[in-house]
């Protein structure tokens, strides 16, 4: 552009010098042709004075070619003229330009020629020239702006050129360290948008693939982490078991009930080396076998294990393994083995005093004398009597299990009062069986209790101690009352043979007795502290014995 704009100044000084010249001639030519025949000297002058005015070459030739007037030159030794190119086209045209090196001057020229008259038979032609060098240096000096204009542009251009490089250089560079970042796993990077436009569109493509990758990482994740929250806080066990028997996964509740540390790495690790129980393998081992579930239990130590293996299938519906199962049973068999007794004793225990019953009153059916009947019926009295209070004491249990601590009516109470009433009710066998019973309890100690029920639990806790903790040598029992938080603790203590520790667990399961036919000879139902323990509950209180075989025993019923 710079270029084509200084060769098109180039050429309109050429046109702009050329003009000029064409103008002296035609001026001239239009002066000559005015004049007529000039003589030759005052062609000469003439020329002489254009020549002063303007300082150009000026020459005049005749058609047959001499010179008859030369401003610079010795006209006379000056050969023809008909044939230099300007001359000769001017003749010919009217008009002629030349440029070429001019044998008269020693040097390079620049012609115009001008055919006189312009019309009608030539006499002549009026030439006019310039040195080559002088049209030159008008035509630089013309375009020294352009070039310095143009040097400047070029200059500028290479700067921006320059600067643009550095600019997208950086930019690359940048976007370059992000992808690094990206591909490195941070999908929350974001590459600043660089100023090159180009690099910006991709920076911000980058951007937002980077962020779908981030948005998809993240729900993924989330998902992870509830599917790991789910299985950590399942409370059956459960492991997922892969070919070759390798554990792929195992939660928190398999690792506890398995006994395997939390910290243990099984993942990837054979199911054989981590898991000592046998009947896991053995199970798992089954299990492959068949597409059912199959389900065993175990005892693993005091823990009695459920235990149930399903086929473990991929998306599509291919086996990759098997699931596993756990769940700790050991409570539900426990209450299970608990109510059957329950059940059983229930029965074992009605039957008892119904087959006495039954049995002495056939025996009267049958016939007997006066004082055999007298015997026979005080047995039966004796045996419902029994049975009355095995019944009492059941529905009264029932009725606890009915009730809670919220329905429960309470009244502030002296425990004193109620420690005496209870006293009071067990008189007659304090009596029989000659026992000392002692209170130690603060007058202005209250609970804030159903008095009846708290009662009972004194009358239960004291009769027995009568019962089984009193002997000739030692015939004390002491009721200790304490406070204890912001309730009392009722301590019954004897000092008899006391209760040997594998009792101690199952006293207060119902109808469990350390010794059944003392039990019953003495009346017992072996319901007694199951009571204590459920008013001790409804209380939301507890019950607790401390005990050693010869040392006697203390019951500690706790009411918060
Ligand atoms: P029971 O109707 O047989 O008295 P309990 O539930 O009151 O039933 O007591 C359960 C068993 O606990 C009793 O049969 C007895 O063997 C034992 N027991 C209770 N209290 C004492 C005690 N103070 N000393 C020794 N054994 C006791």
């Amino acid at each position: 552009m710079a270029i084509a704009t200084v060769v098109a100044s180039r050429a309109m000084v050429k046109q702009s010098w050329e003009r000029e010249l064409e103008i002296h001639a035609r001026v001239l030519a239009t002066l000559l042709e005015r004049e007529g025949d000039m003589g030759e000297a005052d062609l000469i002058d003439a020329i002489g004075r254009m020549k002063e005015m303007e300082g150009h070459r000026f020459t005049l030739i005749l058609p047959d070619g001499r010179v008859i007037g030369e401003s610079e030159a010795d006209k006379g030794s000056m050969d023809s003229h008909k044939y230099r190119p300007e001359v000769d086209e001017a003749f010919r045209a009217g008009k002629g330009i030349s440029q070429r090196y001019s044998a008269t001057m020693g040097q390079s020229m620049f012609y115009v020629a001008r055919r006189i008259p312009q019309e009608g038979e030539a006499k002549g032609v009026i030439r006019v020239a310039i040195p080559l060098r002088v049209m030159e240096a008008g035509i630089e000096e013309s375009q020294r702006p352009l070039w310095w204009a143009f040097w400047g542009i070029i200059l500028v251009a290479v700067a921006l050129s320059v600067k643009a490089g550095l600019t997208v250089a950086t930019s690359v560079a940048k976007v370059h360290h992000g992808l690094r970042h990206i591909a490195e796993g941070d999908f929350s990077y974001r590459i600043p948008l660089p100023g090159v436009p180009c690099l910006s569109e991709l920076t911000r493509a980058i951007n937002e693939t980077a962020g779908q990758g981030e948005r998809q990482i993240r729900a993924l994740e989330e998902e992870r982490n509830l599917r790991a929250l789910i299985l950590r806080n399942l409370s059956p066990g459960v492991v997922a078991i892969g070919a070759n028997h390798h554990i792929m996964e195992m939660n928190e509740a398999a690792r506890a009930m398995l006994g395997i540390g939390a910290v243990t790495v099984v993942t990837g690790k054979s199911l054989g080396d981590v898991v000592r129980l046998a009947e896991v393998m053995t199970l798992v081992e089954e299990s492959e076998k068949t597409v059912n579930p199959v389900e065993r239990e175990a005892t693993l130590g005091d823990m009695r294990l459920a235990m149930r293996s399903t086929p473990l299938n991929d998306v599509n519906e291919r086996r990759i393994g098997s699931l596993l199962l756990l769940n700790d049973v050991t409570l539900i068999r426990r209450l299970e083995t608990v109510r059957q007794d329950f059940v059983a004793n229930v029965s074992h225990e009605l039957r008892t005093p119904i087959t006495s019953i039954k049995g002495f009153a056939e025996a009267l059916l049958d016939g007997t004398d006066a004082e055999t009947t007298e015997r026979f019926l005080k047995i039966i009295m004796r045996q419902s009597g029994h049975l009355d209070t095995i019944i009492r004491d059941l529905t009264e249990i029932v009725w606890l299990e009915q009730n809670s601590a919220k329905t429960l009516e309470r009244e502030r109470i002296p425990v004193a009062v109620m420690i005496d009433n209870a006293i009071g009710l067990c008189q007659n066998r304090i009596t029989e069986r000659r026992a000392a019973v002692s209170v130690q309890c603060d007058g202005d100690l209250t609970a804030n209790v159903h008095a009846g029920l708290v009662e009972q639990a004194i009358v239960n806790l004291v009769d027995n101690a009568v019962k089984y903790g009193v002997t000739p040598e030692s015939p004390n029992v002491e009721v200790i009352v304490t406070p204890e938080g912001g309730g009392v603790c009722i301590q019954v203590r004897d000092h008899g043979a006391g209760i040997a520790p594998h009792h101690q667990e199952r006293l207060f399961e119902r109808f469990y007795r350390v010794d059944k036919g003392r039990s019953r000879d003495l009346g017992g139902t072996g319901l007694g502290l199951a009571i204590v323990k459920h008013i001790a509950l409804i209380h939301n209180g507890a019950i607790d014995l401390s005990s050693a075989p010869g040392q006697g025993t203390a019951f500690s019923l706790r009411l918060p």
